[in-house]
């Protein structure tokens, strides 16, 4: 089947997402990509998040893609919940959270009414959505799982359940190994999630969607064969999980799109001219590779404290920077305006050494300008592919969910990563207690950016994974022939169910 959007197949999928953009967006990629290629598609989501797709929707269907979206209601007053909040990045505080958790299990029966009467021939679905894997079972398909995490994290994570080799140590920070895996990688108990450390509700849930992504049928995973071999081959060999390594999804989107654009006459280019973020003018004037990106993704917050450590760490580093500022809600006006030394913006902007984003920053944007040459990140798995298929290395400063392993990913396997921050998972809404002090940031910023020989050969690998992952999602790439791979398996699953 090529990549065109122009030769149909009769292969049918249902694309289910999580209620949170970091989540919902890489699956909506995937769901492009297997339109691509000729699969009809529906994406279903809940009315007010289905409305950030529409216009995306309307133009890949005038591109010829067979893709619809579809919707079901969400039970805001069922649950509490003002008109309109459906995801968890528009949830400043824990209360809210909770109810957006609450009317995410509400959506199970609606969800399956909708796929049982459409029929479709498989279900992509968010790792979340496990009732996927027993309502997939029940109709006789397949259910494929999305997790935003890497294969090195699956691997963890599946070390961690297995043996439970955190139960063997005596206290939070003694280090335990991972058993199996193909490196010797070292974790402490703090650096797992609470409902790991503690049983809790969301331990139970936890295991739930643990057993649906160990029954279901296979795994989709945004990395690519270069960059994790040896995780993606434990991982499909000797743990036995059918795994399609398919990333960077946000490149091949790229690819899909040039090429269906290829001959239309459209001025996006023109626009993009025009809505330039002032940081991209400010990058334009700074020299190659000499920038440092800080960024902590789209939903963890700062203490006050915590900004006021990291603006000192990174003016005494004397690196340029363009640093996205998050704050944690809640904090008296007392605290919050200190949150930055006497006179920072001031300094940084007369000598030209900074940029702060309070908001939304252009982070494909920002991370493949060539004046970048560093990003401090949190390791969120969008953000780490972000920077792996710019080519490069990185200050890892993981906060929460899978951040931690990937931390040691970047750091222990990759070996493109300078450690700082956090010790202790914390929850992304709750936020951490910890405080990183401003010599710490400061000696990370330097040794990341600096000209001595571990950093430029930090550099240099970080380079050769941007190449890989450029390369993998081209015609003949290892991402382009396991999205191959797996349309060909559903088609012939779905081949052999209508023979039956
Ligand atoms: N992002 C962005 N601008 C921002 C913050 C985040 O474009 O100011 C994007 C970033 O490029 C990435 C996603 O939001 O695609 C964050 O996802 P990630 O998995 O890294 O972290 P999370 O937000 O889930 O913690």
């Amino acid at each position: 089947m090529e990549e065109n959007g122009s030769k149909k197949s009769n292969l049918t999928a249902y694309f289910i997402p999580y209620l949170t953009p970091s989540h919902y967006l890489p699956l909506f990629q995937i769901a492009k990509l297997f339109a691509s290629r000729g699969v009809h598609v529906t994406f279903l989501t809940t009315y007010h998040n289905s409305l950030s797709f529409r216009d995306s929707i309307d133009s890949l269907n005038k591109l010829g893609l067979d893709i619809d979206l579809d919707y079901v209601h969400f039970p805001s007053k069922e649950v509490g919940l003002p008109e309109g909040v459906e995801n968890f990045s528009a949830s400043p505080n824990l209360e809210i959270a909770g109810k957006i958790f609450r009317a995410f299990f509400m959506l199970q029966a609606p969800i399956e009414a909708k796929v049982r009467a459409a029929k479709p021939d498989c279900i992509v679905a968010d790792m979340h959505c496990f009732w996927t894997t027993e309502l997939a079972a029940n109709l006789g398909i397949p259910r494929l799982i999305y997790h935003v995490r890497a294969a090195f994290a699956l691997s963890a994570v599946d070390a961690i359940d297995r043996y439970t080799p955190y139960e063997d140590v005596k206290s939070d920070d003694e280090t335990f190994l991972l058993p199996g895996l193909p490196h010797p990688i070292y974790m402490t108990r703090s650096e797992l999630p609470q409902w790991i450390q503690t049983p809790s509700p969301y331990t139970t849930f936890s295991n739930k969607v643990k057993e649906a992504d160990r029954n279901c049928y296979g795994v989709l995973v945004d990395s690519f064969y270069e960059l994790e071999k040896d995780y993606i081959d434990y991982f499909r060999n000797t743990l036995e999980r059918r795994t399609w390594c398919i990333g960077p999804l946000f490149l091949h989107h790229d690819l899909v799109l040039k090429k269906l654009n290829s001959g239309l006459d459209n001025n996006n280019s023109k626009a993009e001219e025009t809505d330039k973020h002032p940081c991209l003018e400010w990058l334009d004037k700074m020299p190659q590779g000499k920038v440092v990106y800080v960024s902590f993704g789209s939903i963890s917050r700062f203490s006050s404290a915590q900004l006021f450590e990291i603006a000192e760490g990174l003016e005494s580093s004397g690196q340029p920077f363009i640093w996205v500022v998050r704050k944690t809600e809640g904090e008296s006006k007392e605290v919050t305006d200190k949150w930055l030394p006497e006179g920072f913006e001031e300094r940084i902007s007369e000598k030209s050494i900074g940029m702060l984003i309070q908001g939304w920053a252009p982070q494909l944007k920002i991370l493949e300008h060539p004046a970048i040459g560093g990003f401090v990140t949190h390791c969120g798995w969008n953000s780490s592919v972000e920077s792996l298929s710019a080519g490069l290395p990185v200050v890892a400063w993981p906060l929460s969910a899978e951040q931690f392993y990937h931390r040691k990913l970047f750091i222990d396997v990759l070996k493109i990563g300078v450690g700082v921050g956090n010790m202790k998972w914390s929850s992304m809404i709750d936020g951490t207690d910890e405080l990183v002090k401003r010599d710490k940031i400061e000696n990370a910023v330097r040794e990341l950016m600096g000209d001595h020989e571990e950093a430029q050969e930090r550099r240099q690998r970080a380079k050769e994974f941007g190449i890989a992952a450029n390369k993998a999602v081209q015609q003949g790439g290892s991402s382009y022939d396991d999205l191959t791979a797996v349309i060909d398996e559903l088609q012939r699953l779905k081949t052999s169910n209508d023979v039956a």
